[in-house]
């Protein structure tokens, strides 16, 4: 029998600066023989996102948890062994998850697993081994024919960068606000930002709601402000959140 608890090695984190930032390939040390490679390619409290895929050593399966950026982009799926992620942000409601996987990679549980947990049962039954939770799943299918409508995962990708960047042009042409991600690591889903003051960070959520604009405390872990433009955000949204962040460094500034 395997083990049933594994090591976990953190091959790269950017802990020392508050996970501000994604560490480079240079500043990534993986073990001698890890059974896999895990990453987040979107990180919803910090706001930050990676560009590109890490390398693995050759022959490791690369594993991704893809809960939060999800179809906002083109991606490669031939650079993964398995990506997995819940559809409550991107894809439809919560209670369903796409997983993404390479078929011999799957086909053998590797330690005894109950069949319910092995993705090969539910790969081989068409994931209706059981009955599967129906409205998810069909409001999912929803949502990919209008990300076709769209033009596609190429035209997602160009939305969400101009969507992103109506925000981020005011935080970076502000010394009001203080945008929490390194610019180059940056996330185009969730933008994570600081005021001069926890009062004024109080005051901007509050007159934000007054508008119409929630949810936009930061993660408990964080704090601050974080606006969140998951796919289904629309542009007009973003504009109005810019304008009201323009306004309030105005009178608040
Ligand atoms: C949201 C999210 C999850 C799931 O968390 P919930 O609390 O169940 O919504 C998992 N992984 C990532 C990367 C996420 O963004």
């Amino acid at each position: 029998m395997p083990p049933t608890t594994a090591r976990v090695d953190t091959a790269a984190t950017s802990e020392d600066e508050n996970f501000s930032y994604l560490p480079t390939p240079e500043e990534t040390k993986y073990s001698s023989s890890p059974a896999y490679v895990h990453y987040t390619s979107n990180n919803t409290i910090y706001g930050t996102q990676f560009r590109a895929e890490p390398t693995p050593p050759k022959g490791v399966p690369l594993v991704c948890d893809a809960s939060s950026d999800i179809f906002s982009k083109p991606i490669d799926v031939t650079k993964y062994d398995l990506i997995y992620a819940g559809a409550q942000k991107n894809l439809g409601p919560s209670g369903v998850v796409l997983v993404i996987a390479r078929e011999d990679l799957i086909a053998k549980p590797v330690r005894d697993l109950p069949l319910m947990l092995r993705y090969n049962t539910h790969a081989k039954n068409e994931s209706r081994y059981n009955t599967p939770p129906t409205f998810g799943i069909y409001m999912m299918g929803q949502v990919f024919k209008w990300i076709l409508s769209q033009g596609g995962l190429k035209a997602m990708a160009v939305h969400n960068q101009a969507k992103a960047k109506l925000i981020y042009d005011v935080i970076d042409g502000s010394g009001f606000y203080r945008g929490v991600a390194r610019a180059e690591d940056r996330s185009l889903m969730n933008i994570s930002f600081r005021l001069p003051s926890e009062e004024l960070e109080d005051k901007f959520i509050a007159e934000a709601a007054s508008r119409g604009m929630d949810g936009l405390k930061g993660h408990r872990s964080a704090g601050g402000i974080r606006a969140s433009i998951y796919n289904a955000f629309p542009p007009e949204g973003c504009r109005a959140f810019a304008e009201f962040m323009a306004e309030f460094e105005k009178k608040n500034g």
